[in-house]
């Protein structure tokens, strides 16, 4: 998936939130929209996944809590 292809007009989709690039009539011109925007392509459990922009900055945020939360929790542990 990645890049929906119907009737000559290639779409990219956001794999996690389905988010939606304007279709270009060339499949290689859909990819370089998703480079342009900030998306990115990477493999997960062997299959392809495309990430837009915003849900990139939304898992960089989460991943950023979780550091936190673990450093919250080491510091309860050295408290002791
Ligand atoms: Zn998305």
């Amino acid at each position: 998936m990645s890049i929906d292809s119907f009737e000559g007009i290639h779409t990219p989709i956001c794999d996690r939130c389905y988010a939606e690039l304007d279709g270009e009539f060339e499949f290689h011109t859909a990819v370089e929209a998703k480079k342009d925007a900030g998306w990115k392509s990477r493999k997960v459990n062997d299959r392809w996944q495309d990430v837009c922009d915003n849900c990139l900055a939304e898992e960089a945020e989460k991943m950023t809590l979780k550091d936190k939360a673990f450093a919250d929790i080491l510091k309860d542990v050295r408290g002791r």
